[in-house]
């Protein structure tokens, strides 16, 4: 762990104390640490803090560019960000194509989710269903390479600065941990578009997608947290447990996890 890393770390984990204001934090306001540099063991478990799991273990690094690189890409409670990359050359492990409509018949790598995710996403469409919400799947696993080229198209049509505003830069873009999935519906002739939470399908995916494990990712009223305008087509795979917390929450991945971006 580089110097600068362990210094952030240090600071989150004063900044977690103060926020939980439970009685296994007094330790480390009150600056009792074990007289060595480096966190004991002991120390460490102490800022085992709940729902914080990345205090846990996980070991992050800065890259060249700024960006965190992320410990833990093949996690499911992952955050990948504009200040949250996967490593180069990640690729998920257990691609493979959920049992859903698409809003196309071609084969595309874009069809293939986690296989975790991918029978949640089944689950979800089939509860969909059974209630006459006919949801359609459009886009889900991007690899680093295919990120790249669109990003880069879209420099070119929209100039850098707006484009960063809906486009993730290649390595920061959430499908490409193969957990997420953009959804869509016939009525809204496929397209992914903002007015969909006003469709019924939108709105019951709002409202459900949560029991499947899935959050909207990126929320209405969250830019300034998550990067990104609301996008109610969005759904990220998180589990179930989490997804719930998050949803009742009202929160984002990031005020979940602790990631704020600066
Ligand atoms: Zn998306």
């Amino acid at each position: 762990m580089n110097r600068k890393v362990r210094h952030m770390k240090r600071q989150w984990i004063i900044i977690a104390g103060v926020l939980t204001l439970t009685a296994c934090s007094n330790d480390f306001l009150s600056g009792q640490q074990p007289p060595t540099s480096t966190p004991s063991a002991e120390s460490q478990k102490k800022v085992d803090v709940k729902d914080q799991p990345v205090f846990e273990t996980v070991t992050e690094e800065i890259g060249e560019d700024g960006l965190v690189i992320v410990g833990d890409p093949e996690s499911v409670e992952v955050v990948v960000n504009k200040e949250r990359k996967l490593p180069e050359g990640y690729i998920p492990p257990d691609l493979r194509v959920p049992d859903v409509s698409f809003s196309f018949d071609e084969d595309h790598p874009k069809k293939q989710m986690r296989a975790e995710a991918a029978g949640a996403l089944e689950r979800l469409f089939k509860a969909a269903e059974a209630q006459g919400i006919e949801l359609v799947a459009a886009s889900g696993y991007r690899s680093y390479e295919r990120q790249k080229s669109i990003y880069e198209r879209n420099v070119e049509v929209y100039g850098e600065e707006e484009t960063n505003t809906f486009s993730a830069k290649p390595g920061t873009s959430e499908h490409q941990t193969g957990l997420a999935m953009d959804v869509t519906s016939a009525a809204m002739a496929f397209r992914l578009d903002q007015s969909f939470i006003d469709t019924p399908e939108g709105s019951w995916l709002a409202d459900n997608a949560h029991q499947y494990g899935f959050v909207i990712r990126y929320p209405e009223g969250k830019t300034d947290i998550t990067g990104y305008t609301y996008e109610p087509w969005h759904l990220r795979y998180v589990g179930k447990e989490t997804a719930i917390e998050v949803y009742k929450q009202e929160s984002t991945l990031e005020e979940f996890f602790g990631h704020h971006p600066s």
